[in-house]
């Protein structure tokens, strides 16, 4: 008895009863060239880990934790891109992965990366917040946590972002911060040194999410660029978008200034993958 053997054709016609289409079939010879617009990997603390989760007729589900993940490629193979928050410890990780309705883990590692330390002594005033100002914080973070947990589609087609104004990039984010011997969060952002006034740039496609003056980040957009992909950006002097309202790349939504607790004129702005910030550097390379 004899095996049947099958042509190229059946096979490519098996396939597309999987839904796996013949340009499917072409472009698994290129998988292992991930598209030039992707995040660089980088999977430390602050990082994005890129997580080949292998093909499939339909795009998976995955999380960190319960937070849903960015998941980009085609049936020829998907990857997850995994925001690693700056607290993660080191060494072994795990996200979970569905396809087809199986679910499984996934584990990855996170290495090290030393972030540099700022030592200041400052006015004790300049550190503590009086009850109004911890009570008014302490609303703005819960509404803030609400802005963050956004998880819309489409996916974002393009991930590779604008620096959203010119000017000198601080290499700030992570930088760990003890003020009067006392540890602070980390920076979660990069500060962009520009003069009050220069138009700031959406970085990359979005729809407004939030706008607010807020007690630490003064006037502020937050830009949703769809697969819980979102952008920050604070400190402004004149907002000129609205929530809701679409831009494209590029667009202008609004002004740098030195609103909120700043010493001076800067934009901030962070970039927040599955909730979690990681370094805005990893999305502008050339
Ligand atoms: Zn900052």
């Amino acid at each position: 008895m004899t095996r049947p053997t099958h042509s190229r054709r059946q096979v490519l016609g098996t396939l597309a009863a999987m839904g796996l289409g013949v340009l499917t079939a072409a472009r698994a010879d290129t998988a292992s060239q991930p598209p030039s617009d992707w995040p660089q990997a980088s999977p430390v603390p602050g990082g994005v880990a890129r997580l080949a989760l292998g093909p499939a007729t339909n795009r998976p589900q995955a999380w960190a934790g319960d937070a849903p993940l960015l998941v980009v490629g085609d049936s020829a193979g998907w990857t997850a891109l995994v925001g690693i928050p700056l607290s993660a410890a080191l060494g072994d990780a795990q996200i979970e992965v569905e396809t087809g309705g199986s679910r499984r883990t996934m584990p990855y590692r996170i290495g090290p990366k030393a972030y540099a330390e700022q030592r200041l002594t400052v006015a004790p005033r300049a550190v503590d917040l009086s009850p109004e100002n911890l009570a008014r914080h302490e609303r703005e973070r819960i509404h803030q946590q609400a802005v963050i947990a956004r998880f819309t589609e489409p996916v974002p087609p393009d991930l590779r972002m604008l620096a959203p104004v010119d000017g000198r990039r601080s290499s700030s984010f992570g930088l760990r911060r003890v003020f009067n011997g006392q540890a602070r969060q980390p920076h979660s952002g990069m500060d962009i040194a520009a003069a009050t006034g220069t138009p700031v740039r959406t970085p990359l496609a979005a729809r407004v999410a939030d706008t607010g003056d807020y007690f630490f980040n003064g006037q502020t957009v937050w830009l949703d660029h769809g697969g819980g992909l979102l952008s920050m950006l604070c400190h402004l002097s004149r907002i000129n978008v609205r929530v809701g309202d679409v831009l494209a790349a590029g667009q202008n939504l609004g002004a740098v200034g030195a609103t909120g607790r700043v010493t001076g004129p800067h934009l901030h702005w962070s970039v927040l993958l599955n909730q979690t910030a990681v370094d805005p550097a990893l999305f502008i390379h050339a």
